[in-house]
């Protein structure tokens, strides 16, 4: 008799502390670790800028923007894919880019899941930021002034966030 109820109050025991355990290493750890799982590449800041050019560095580590109508492919229209310029990643399709006068390559849609969105605030406005998925490099802003017979978003992106491979023949 005796026995069993030291058995029940160990286990209560346990289960209690293992509780509070629980409450206090899940909290900061859910914080901390989100950013840093988010994306399958991570290099350091070192490493990207011994990679990228000065002016790709700028914009898809520093989230900066390259003037309207300086980029190379605000004309391109040839078919193939476009895919990040610091990783790789598919980010559009050309059949997905259309003809915008606001000086930078657009296109109506990213692939599924090649892209997250981020708020910005930055410049006084407020705009939705588009980064790549797998290494977190910003790419550009999308918008809602895209064309209205496909999905009505811009996807208005720096040509120097982006490579082209055009399309086997
Ligand atoms: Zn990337």
């Amino acid at each position: 008799m005796k026995k069993s109820i030291a058995i029940i109050l160990i286990a209560f025991a346990i289960a209690s502390c293992t509780g509070q355990d629980k409450k206090k290493t899940n909290a900061p750890a859910t914080k901390k670790a989100t950013p840093e799982k988010q994306f399958a590449v991570q290099k350091t800041d070192a490493e990207w800028r011994k990679e990228l050019s000065p002016e790709a560095y700028e914009v898809l580590r520093n989230k900066g923007t390259e003037r309207a109508f300086t980029g190379k492919y605000v004309n391109t229209f040839e078919k193939g894919d476009y895919v990040c310029a610091a990783c790789g990643n598919v980010i559009f399709h050309s059949n997905s880019k259309f003809h915008s006068d606001c000086g930078w390559p657009s296109f109506d849609q990213a692939i599924k899941g090649s892209v997250v969105y981020v708020q910005d605030y930055t410049l006084g406005m407020t705009r939705t930021e588009v980064d790549c998925a797998r290494c977190g490099s910003h790419l550009g802003h999308v918008f809602d002034d895209g064309p209205q017979e496909t999905t009505g978003k811009r996807f208005c992106t720096n040509s120097v966030s982006i490579k082209f491979i055009p399309a086997k023949k």
